[in-house]
Parts: structure tokens; sequence; C-alpha cells
């Protein structure tokens, strides 16, 4: 039988009961097959299990592994391509990006420097957007596989208003979407993934729905009312539409497995659809900040009760690190006269984008039963965030502290399924 690892540090997680968390001197056990077994007290957990490994992290904090709930693998390494709004950034940087995946080896590559940057960043599971090539989905969905990351991808559909070496007709979008399917391990599942509104055709819409429909398994993502641009080319396109929400609502891709990123532009008709299909919102600050595409109203996400995970959206958002995301989001609802305490930050980060993964009963917090996908919160000795530490009381101070001062180097260790994969 594997030993189980006991890990000591202070624990800080919120709880599926809406709940919080905090341990100062805490345990996190974790079983042989990568589970957590027990969290609680430390000395009662030593006790109670004398022949586990103990590894004691000090005065290092242990969280719940990060969920990027939106980012986009190909854009890895075009991300701070200087300043354009939304659909001239797409055309000069992006879109040549994602055509470089055509290349197999490059996809092959880029696949793995981009999870290793993830696992660096202390992201245990992500909802990526893929690229709309098979090879580089294959090269994706083999390394994810591999790392046994929880994931949600697929390949992107489009098939109008790009360059012609991206579009894929709606056939060939769905058999590679199919094809993917069969690739996927236990820890994975199918994103159907529509660009935009203005990338699909109303054939492409309807065949992606069907395959949503046919599959309970998997997830339905796209871009929503991001930019006010694209939202005058969304009408332009489709003067027919009540609103850019309609574009997706009229094919029937509202629901629970559905969600999209920004919602920063949306009327009141579309605040009501999204919550009464139970759709998700992603809200991305960074991106949001570094394309001056607007402030996402969290607040009135909260009243019309639509759920909100967090992402990076790179490439254009400005970091993988979801403490830059939880520090952008913050300063974007200040901007708006709110604030946000520290539990609802760290839970947008975790548990909050697990449900847009569908996968809150698996990870985002640490819970027994759940996946061990942790991190160990612990800046370098002299560094400025530990000498900021030094003075703090509680660990609410530090964790908020981490937040604002933070970076990647403060994530001293990543755990998947119980085992450490960085540094
Ligand atoms: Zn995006």
């Amino acid at each position: 039988m594997v030993p189980m690892n006991l890990h000591l540090g202070a624990v800080v997680s919120p709880t599926a009961e809406q709940g919080f968390r905090w341990l100062e001197r805490g345990a996190l056990l974790v079983d042989g097959e990568g589970s957590i077994a027990a969290v609680g007290d430390a000395e009662p957990l030593i006790q109670a299990y004398p022949t586990a490994n103990v590894i004691d992290h000090g005065s290092g904090l242990l969280l719940p592994g990060f969920v990027d709930a939106h980012v986009h693998f190909p854009q890895y390494l075009m991300a701070g391509s200087h300043g354009e709004s939304l659909l001239t950034w797409l055309e000069r940087y992006t879109f040549p990006a994602e055509i470089e995946c055509a290349d197999q080896a490059y996809a092959e590559a880029l696949a793995g420097q981009f999870l290793d940057e993830l696992a660096r960043q202390g992201t245990t599971a992500a909802f990526i957007f893929g690229v709309s090539y098979q090879g580089a989905m294959e090269a994706l969905v083999s390394e994810l596989n591999r790392r046994q990351l929880a994931a949600v991808t697929g390949n992107v559909w489009m098939d109008r208003n790009g360059p012609a070496e991206l579009l894929k007709t709606p056939a060939d979008s769905a058999a590679i979407s199919h094809h993917l399917i069969g690739l996927m391990g236990p820890d994975l599942r199918l994103g159907l993934l529509p660009r935009f509104v203005p990338s699909c055709s109303e054939e492409a819409m309807a065949r992606c729905a069907e395959i949503l429909a046919q599959h309970p398994e998997a997830l339905l993502q796209s871009h929503l009312a991001e930019t006010l641009a694209e939202q005058t080319w969304v009408a332009e396109l489709h003067p027919e539409a009540a609103d850019y929400t309609a574009g997706y609502e009229s094919f029937g891709m509202l629901g629970s497995r559905s969600s999209f990123a920004h919602g920063v532009h949306l009327g009141d008709r579309e605040w009501s659809a999204l919550a009464a299909s139970r759709s998700s919102l992603v809200h991305c600050p960074t991106a949001n900040l570094f394309l001056g595409s607007g402030l996402f109203d969290l607040r009135r996400a909260r009243e019309a009760g639509v759920s909100v995970g967090l992402g990076t959206d790179v490439g254009a958002g400005t970091s993988l690190c979801m403490l830059e995301s939880l520090k952008a989001c913050y300063q974007v609802q200040r901007l708006q006269g709110a604030s946000i305490s520290v539990e609802d930050l760290l839970s947008l980060a975790t548990l909050g984008s697990a449900g847009v993964l569908g996968m809150a009963d698996r990870i985002g917090s640490l819970e027994p039963g759940k996946r061990a996908d942790f991190i160990l919160l612990q800046p370098p000795e002299g560094s400025w965030l530990a000498q900021r530490w030094s003075r703090c009381d509680r660990l609410e101070e530090q964790v908020f502290a981490a937040i604002i001062l933070g970076s990647a180097q403060d994530i001293a260790g990543t755990w998947i399924r119980g085992r450490r994969v960085s540094p």
C-alpha cells in the first residue's frame, strides 16, 4: 500500500457549503490515489495517522490550486503585443499566432511550454481555448492526459470573418471535436468553442449546439460582450437579434454547461437570460484592462444570480498568474466603487472557476474526497512579500498582501493529484 502523505502548514480554502476554512496550523492528508483523505488541525491528524509520511511546510500556506477558467493555449507566445483594441488586435497578432500552430512540431513544443508555465504559476486546472487544427489539439490533449491536469479543452470553431488558414467548415470542426472526445482521459472534458458570434455562420452554430446536446459531458464556452465595437459588429451581422446574447441563445447554447468570457457590456435582458439559463460568466480583468474593453460589474452578476469564474485570457491577458488576475479583479471593482473580500477573491479563482469547468465536485477546494491539487504559498526569504508577512497578524492579511504584492516566485510548490509538479 502506498503510504499517505501528511502536509503540514496553514490551510486556507473555500468549502462547498459556501464557507471558508482558515487553519493557522493545519494539515492535509493525501492518499495513495492522489485524493484528499482528511483536512483539519495538525495535531489531531498527526495523532490519528502515525504511519503517514509527514511533510512540514513550516510557515507556508496551503491553498487549493488555481483554476483558470479562460485561457488560450495558442496565444501563449504572443501575450504582451503592443496595445490595440480587440478587433485589430485579433487580426494583427492573434490570428497569425494561431496559424503558427499548423506546424505540428511547433504546436507540440508549445503545449509542453504552456503547461509547464501553468504549473509554475500554481494553476492546476483550466478551461483552455484551443485552435482550429486537429494536430495541435492532439498534442495538447496528449500532454494534458500525461500530466493528469483537470481540464476542459477543444478545437476552436470558426468558418467566417478570419484568415483562410484558420477557417474550417462546420463538418470539419465537428469531426475534430468528435475525434478529440475519443482521445480524452478521465480528467478531461470536451469544450465546444465557437470563437465568437462574428466567427461562426448559422450552420456552424447549429452544428456546434447539436454536439453539445448529444454529449452531456461536453461544455460550451465562447466570448460575449467584451467590447463596444464588437457589439456594434454583431448587431450589423445579425440585425434580427435582440442583442449579443441572443446570438447564442437562438441556437440553444445557453445553459448550465455554458460559459462566456467577459460579459462587460450586457443589457438587462441579457443578464436575465444568462441567470435564467444558469449560464456562467468568466471575468478576465487583466485582458479587459489591457485591451481597454471596460469594467466588469461583479456586483451586478451577484445581484442577477449569475455564477462567475476567473480567467487570465492570455494572450489578451497580461499574466498567467492568477494572483495577478485577482489583483486586477480587486482593482476593477474598486474603480466602480465596490470592494470584494479576500474570501470572495480566492473563491472566484478556485471554486468559482471550478464551477465553470463543471468540476466543483472534484477540484477548487481542499476537502476530503477531492483531488489533491494544491499549492504552497511562501515568498522567498528576504523578499518584499516575506518582509510584509512578518508584520501580518492574521492569515487573511497574508493572503491579501500576496494577491496585491505577489507573483509566481511566491508559489513555492504545485501538486497535482498529490504529486509535486513544480518546482
Ligand atoms: Zn478569450
